[in-house]
């Protein structure tokens, strides 16, 4: 059973992690309370269970094979080098992520193909939050304390941003259970350094409706047409672009995660 099994510390892994990740933002426990997995003693669940997870070399695989490359079409400056690990001895849905490098769990990898899609390009997302800023013309904050709650909100928009432009298909097995993300990520529960659970999937779903909203502007009146004094882009690249600097800066003023 793994729940008897949670430790950390001594691996190699760790060691990297100390000395390549100094500002990296680590994902902390995304509440264990809803994958309690007693059942994994019925062989039955426990088959079902055993597919879903990933050995470290096939999620290495689909890190490089698709989620870089698909980040890499929105941040072109990003490391080309950016390395990924998978600590075997974590056994919490966990990860962590920073210029150059992207970290997930053990936990994390036996979770779903949907959430481990999506775990990966959080923590990819977390190496790009610095681009973004600059980009918006933001200043990068400190990844802690409120900080570190928009670092967090940021990466899940950046995730959500390059799975829907880039990923489709992978996004709509990911929208189909962000009800279950929301719990996954804690529900309600407050915490220091994450927004609740709820919040940060009420924030993807703001800019996912907004970004298929942007795909097909509303009809503008004869008037406007002729005049063009409408506000919106007409190309849906710039109108999808602006979706998502309006939820970024968004979350860089909110007070309130
Ligand atoms: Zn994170």
């Amino acid at each position: 059973m793994r729940k008897g099994q949670r430790h950390r510390g001594g691996s190699i892994l760790k060691g990297l992690q100390s000395r390549f990740l100094p500002s990296s933002i680590r994902c902390l426990k995304l509440l264990l309370t809803f994958q309690t997995r007693s059942d994994r003693t019925d062989n039955t669940t426990f088959t079902c269970i055993r597919k879903w997870e990933m050995d470290a070399e096939a999620a290495k695989i689909l890190f490089e094979s698709t989620i870089l490359p698909a980040f890499k079409v929105h941040y072109s400056a990003m490391d080309d080098k950016t390395q990924f690990f998978v600590d075997e001895e974590n056994n919490e849905i966990d990860g962590a992520g920073s210029p150059g490098l992207v970290q997930l769990s053990r936990g994390a990898c036996d979770e779903p193909d949907w959430l481990v899609n999506f775990a990966i390009a959080h923590e990819t997302a977390h190496g790009v939050v610095f681009l973004e800023c600059n980009a918006q013309g933001v200043s990068v904050p400190q990844a802690q304390d409120y900080g570190r709650k928009k670092h967090e909100a940021w990466a899940d928009l950046i995730a959500t941003k390059v799975l829907m432009a880039q990923l489709p298909d992978v996004w709509a097995l990911v929208e189909a259970q962000l009800h279950v993300l929301a719990n996954k990520l804690g529900g309600s529960a407050v915490t220091a350094s994450h927004p609740t659970g709820n919040k940060r999937v009420e924030l993807i779903r703001e800019y996912a409706s907004a970004y298929v909203q942007a795909e097909t502007p509303k009809s503008k009146g004869f008037l406007r047409t002729i005049f063009c004094c409408g506000s919106a882009p007409n190309n849906p690249v710039l109108r999808r672009e602006k979706a998502f600097n309006s939820c970024f800066k968004k979350i860089n003023n909110s007070t309130n995660f």
